[in-house]
């Protein structure tokens, strides 16, 4: 009851009264604080959780508030021991005010973020230093804007970090603020847009063996084609719709056939139609996708080491011989033929016979 009067907006949420919710105020400012004692009546094994103005507040104070909850007998003691530190804290930035620039700095971010509209924001720092913004484009895709300050902002440029298939780089001058960099993420993201509609609807279509999770930076694709075959593409983000680079993986006798459509069916690539639409004309083929295969056909393991990822390889020399075409690991490979006293080496290129059918196969030097 006594907890009521003193702090009627934290309210126990539930009947054994172990979890309490609400806020805490503080010279007319409130402050959302949840309290968790897991056993009953026990302050000692409680977990304090708050909004992040609090926890900005009492980030120095993380030690004391732990010591305080082994003290105080009961919730309310420790709700007014916690409401001196905050009003202690509080008083003390008031003094600070002017003096370090560090509450300037916040006052400014948070007027800034006022502007920007809170529900981009979806990370902040206690110390003020790292902010995460959020985008949606046309898309409808998620971009996050992660933004690191120092205590000089706003007259010093933060850095930012993006996931984007070029490098962002901010314009800043001395008035600039956080919604500068806001609407020049903004219109970036707006001129890759058909990139990612390209990229979206390979990822969706086709078995993307490489990279394993492509993010927006993303420009290079390994899709597979066959058990034995796979094309490495790598799209210009400012183009997408303009002929990739192309480069084939896997035996001759697979490779071959696809080189010659590549070569026949050039003339007819037309920027009207999808990148994807362009790269099966292109082929002559239909890529095996999610909806006609599983993924295993084509995440082929190395003949030696069975595994298909070994650290950041995976299995892409093959073997020539059309009944075999086992494919190996490079460095897999490589240690397997320099083993053999009857394998020989020029260059970086090592000769010798595959391990499966005993026919001639090379392996160049892993680059290490
Ligand atoms: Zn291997
Ligand atoms: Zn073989």
């Amino acid at each position: 009851m006594e907890l009521l009067t003193e702090f009627p907006h934290l309210l126990p949420q539930n009947r054994q009264g172990t979890v309490y919710d609400g806020f805490i105020s503080v010279h007319n400012r409130h402050y959302r604080v949840q309290i968790n004692l897991h056993v009953p009546g026990q302050l000692s094994e409680a977990s304090v959780s708050c909004d992040w103005k609090l926890q900005h507040i009492l980030r120095r104070y993380e030690h004391i508030i732990k010591q305080r909850l082994q003290q105080c007998s009961t919730l309310h003691d420790f709700l007014i021991e916690l409401r001196s530190i905050i009003e202690r804290q509080l008083e003390q930035e008031e003094k600070d005010l002017g003096q370090t620039g560090v509450f300037q700095v916040c006052e400014q971010l948070l007027a800034d973020l006022e502007q920007l509209g809170w529900e981009r924001l979806v990370y902040i720092d206690p110390s003020f230093q790292e902010i995460h913004l959020q985008l949606m484009d046309d898309g409808n895709r998620k971009h996050v804007l992660k933004v690191q300050l120092s205590n000089e902002y706003p007259k010093e440029k933060p850095k930012c970090l993006t996931e984007l298939p070029a490098k962002f780089e901010v314009h800043w001058t001395a008035s600039s603020h956080l919604q500068d960099i806001y609407s020049q993420f903004h219109h970036i993201v707006s001129l890759y847009q058909e990139f990612w509609d390209m990229m979206e609807e390979i990822d969706r279509n086709t078995w993307v063996l490489e990279p394993e999770k492509p993010n927006y930076s993303a420009v290079h694709r390994r899709l597979a084609i066959s058990s034995g075959a796979s094309v490495q593409i790598a799209v210009d983000p400012k183009h997408p719709r303009v002929l990739p680079e192309c480069r084939f993986l896997g035996a001759d006798q697979a490779v071959s056939p696809l080189r010659e459509s590549m070569g026949k069916n050039i003339q007819f690539w037309n920027e009207d139609r999808s990148l994807l639409d362009n790269l099966q004309m292109l082929l002559g083929i239909t890529f095996p996708s999610p909806s006609n295969s599983k993924k295993e056909d084509f995440s082929v393991e190395c003949g030696i080491c069975y595994a298909y990822r070994l650290e950041m390889e995976i299995p892409n020399e093959v073997c020539n011989d059309a009944r075999c075409g086992q494919s190996y690991h490079q460095s897999c490979l490589y240690e397997w033929l320099r083993a053999l006293p009857s394998s020989r080496q020029s260059f970086n290129t090592i000769f010798g016979e595959c391990p499966y059918c005993e026919k001639p196969i090379t392996a160049r030097m892993p680059m290490k």
